[in-house]
């Protein structure tokens, strides 16, 4: 029994050619395979360099990518910012990993010196250091839980008032070495370093990407799908997991 039939998401999936390492199609796919098991007919919309953005758009999913591609990627992203903080602004939820999450703040100065600017939909600024931060990471977050995921970046990341940490670093290093927090918030807009790939690992955040979107679109989100049983042994592998 469901309270969603067959409602249409559109989802845009934000350069997956250019930003997509450690696994982060699979937050795409995995995205897909919750919509549908609540109900809903999700459709992804690949958006890369160049590409129209639909003119439905439901939810947002971009992808981590090193220096050379966020390079890639950035003077397209400064075309689309007037139009994604639009779309932010008016509430549509979005998930950013790693090198989109950086780009989606103030700006990313590499390790080099040279400065990426970002759109600054988040209230976040980050710098690349020498130090690489990898490995499992768990979260805590009041939220959504526990969020586990794996991390890999030299940027550190420092958070301004406009943004709310994602959660809580458990274990590993999150934005930076020094603050003890990961990822970033506002509104409905999320970025997080956690690859891994995040969503399959985390339907919780899933749950808020698909419900926030039903209910903008819709007016009312019934949640149907129930947790597959190999959530549990995931979560539950990546934590035992050294660093
Ligand atoms: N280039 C960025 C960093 O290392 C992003 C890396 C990533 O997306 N995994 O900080």
């Amino acid at each position: 029994m469901t309270g969603n039939p067959s409602s249409e998401l559109v989802i845009v999936s934000l350069y997956p050619r250019d930003m997509n390492i450690y696994g982060d199609r699979g937050n795409v796919l995995s995205l897909v395979r919750r919509a549908r098991a609540h109900g809903f007919a999700p459709r992804i919309v690949e958006v890369n360099p160049g590409d129209p953005m639909p003119d439905r758009v439901d939810i947002v999913i971009g992808g981590g990518g090193q220096d050379s591609g966020q390079g890639r990627v950035a003077d397209d992203l400064q075309h689309r910012a007037d139009e994604l903080r639009d779309l932010a602004t008016s509430g549509v939820p979005m998930l950013m990993i790693c090198g989109l999450f950086q780009l989606f703040g103030h700006r990313f100065v590499t390790q080099t010196g040279s400065e990426l600017k970002g759109i600054g939909v988040l209230d976040v600024e980050t710098r690349g250091g020498d130090e690489r931060m990898i490995g499992n990471i768990v979260l805590h977050s009041d939220e959504f839980g526990e969020i586990i995921g794996y991390e890999n970046h030299s940027g550190n990341t420092k958070l301004g008032p406009g943004s709310q940490p994602l959660g809580r670093v458990l274990q590993g290093s999150g934005n930076n070495p020094d603050d003890g927090t990961e990822g970033a918030r506002t509104g409905n807009v999320i970025g997080s370093y956690l690859h891994g790939a995040l969503l399959p690992k985390n339907p919780a955040i899933s749950d808020f990407l698909i419900g926030t979107a039903a209910e903008r679109r819709y007016g009312s989100f019934a949640p149907s799908a129930a947790m597959p049983e190999s959530v549990e042994r995931a979560r539950a592998s990546a934590k035992r997991r050294p660093r």
